[in-house]
């Protein structure tokens, strides 16, 4: 990695300005965009089992404030600092922007392993950590509204939502202060699984564009295409499994003690039943051990989907990619260098400001949810079927044919919570991406996906601070 590629901050910083010099705006109001309204860095104890005192870092950066509230999730991490964290809290603007969710962007951090803590403690850190947000008002359903990150997950919004109902006795829409919450707490069906759900999207919206596929060498369709995926986290993991109900092929799979390829193909539940029984993905029944894990990126294949940390892509190894598509699960994979060497070697980059904001997508339905105090589908879903069974009777009375049990029962179904949330995640990311195609194709000077997702962004931004009144 080059010294320049280190700061993750200016890297995201350096796509904003290649979009920005697109735009005529004046450069106070671009000033204002990027700049990180608030960073918050705070410390505080904890007490171990032997009577000794660690002092834990966090940090909690709201990066606009164009919209209200801010959201964006939390991070347990060794390597985190404040670089890291002011970066994804600006990739946050930018994705919500993308999809129209109508929030600013933050993001959390706390440097721990957390596979080094008991629940016990990791419970302690989380409320104690919860706690300092609220006495600076950096939590709040209409302030600062948290989500899950890399390392944390529905346990910990659990625990945040709790303090923080403890600390506003009353407040009705408390609940609406995080979001990634377990569904038996009022968290929303799809939620665990939208960043990956919204990923397949991506995907197959991009490879349902015929002449776009033809320019790649490949087939349009996801059907058949080989995927090698770093990272079996959730994101990894959901992406994964949706792409291979999809029809692609999961030929490689990456993690921190190596990787595993199989060109017929990796069940992806049975490769994460494997690691959890043995500790590994390695030794996986029918596949070939690959020892060093960042190789894995350089295997041939049609994709390549990233869905780790960030960096994992840089000036270092990005001419030895061999994929046709890179899709960006994780929060900057790639860097600016690598992006362009990608670039001129023809490769598609599917950019994380776009490709992930499934998460946050949902997110922003289950925070609707929480003040809504309703489950979606609730009022509409009987009435709906009702309908439905009427005007198949009438059709059935019309045409003297009688349609089977079964599937008259299809046909009437009325949707759930799960089936709108679907609904509404697909449409999400097929418009942002028609978006992306549509600017890159109106502004010649729009170099690929990522300068053109930046430049939506800065519009959508731009044009609320002119509603605001704030610049001309
Ligand atoms: N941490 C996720 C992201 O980076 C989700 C954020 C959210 O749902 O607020 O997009």
């Amino acid at each position: 990695m080059t010294a320049q590629e280190q700061s993750f901050f200016n890297n995201v910083i350096r796509c904003f300005d290649e979009a920005a010099e697109l735009t005529s705006y004046p450069k106070g109001l671009l000033d204002q965009i990027k700049s990180c309204n608030s960073v918050y860095r705070f410390d505080f104890p904890l007490r171990h089992d032997d009577g000794g005192v660690e002092v834990i870092h966090a940090w909690r950066v709201e990066h606009s404030h164009h919209k209200l509230p801010v959201k964006g999730g939390i991070r347990y991490s060794p390597e985190v600092d404040e670089d890291e964290v002011k970066a994804l809290a600006a990739l946050m603007t930018f994705k919500c922007a993308i999809v129209d969710v109508p929030f600013g962007g933050a993001k959390g951090a706390i440097r721990i392993d957390p596979r080094k803590y008991s629940e016990e403690q990791l419970e302690r850190i989380t409320r104690r950590y919860t706690h300092e947000l609220a006495r600076k008002n950096f939590i709040g359903p209409g302030l600062d509204v948290p989500a899950p990150d890399y390392g944390t997950g529905e346990r910990e919004m659990s625990w945040i939502l709790d303090t923080y109902i403890a600390l506003n006795p009353g407040q009705i829409d408390a609940a609406a202060c995080v979001t990634g919450k377990p569904v038996s707490l009022g968290g929303v069906h799809g939620r665990k699984e939208a960043t990956g759900k919204g990923l397949y999207f991506a995907l197959r919206e991009a490879c349902s564009q015929s002449e776009q596929m033809k320019g790649l060498g490949l087939s349009s369709g996801l059907e058949g295409k080989r995927i090698v995926v770093q990272g079996l986290g959730n994101v990894g993991y959901h992406t994964a499994l949706f792409c291979r109900e999809g029809g692609a092929v999961i030929i490689a799979i990456a993690e921190r003690e190596g990787a595993i390829m199989n060109p017929k193909g990796l069940d992806v539940d049975r490769v994460q039943a494997h690691r959890k029984e043995t500790g590994s993905i390695l030794d996986f029944p029918g596949a070939v051990n690959i020892s060093h894990s960042a190789a894995a990126l350089e295997l041939d294949c049609d994709v390549l989907i990233p869905a780790a940390l960030e960096l994992q892509i840089t000036k270092r190894n990005a001419s030895r990619i061999h994929a046709r598509i890179v899709l960006e699960a994780a929060n900057g994979p790639t860097s600016p260098e690598a992006g362009a060497i990608l670039g001129d070697r023809g490769i598609l980059v599917i950019p994380d400001i776009y490709a992930n904001a499934g998460g946050v997508t949902v997110s922003y339905f289950e925070w609707l949810k929480s003040l809504a105090h309703v489950r979606f589908g609730r009022l509409g879903k009987r009435y709906e079927e009702a309908m439905k069974r009427q005007m198949l009777w009438a059709i059935e009375a019309g045409t003297g044919k009688q349609l089977s049990d079964d599937y008259r029962a299809r046909l009437i179904r009325g949707a759930e919570e799960l089936d709108l949330v679907n609904s509404g995640l697909e449409e999400t990311m097929v418009v942002a991406y028609q978006q992306m195609q549509d600017t890159l194709h109106r502004n010649p000077r729009t170099k690929n996906l990522r300068n053109a997702a930046f430049l939506n962004a800065i519009e959508k931004i731009a044009d609320a601070y002119q509603e605001l009144g704030i610049f001309p």
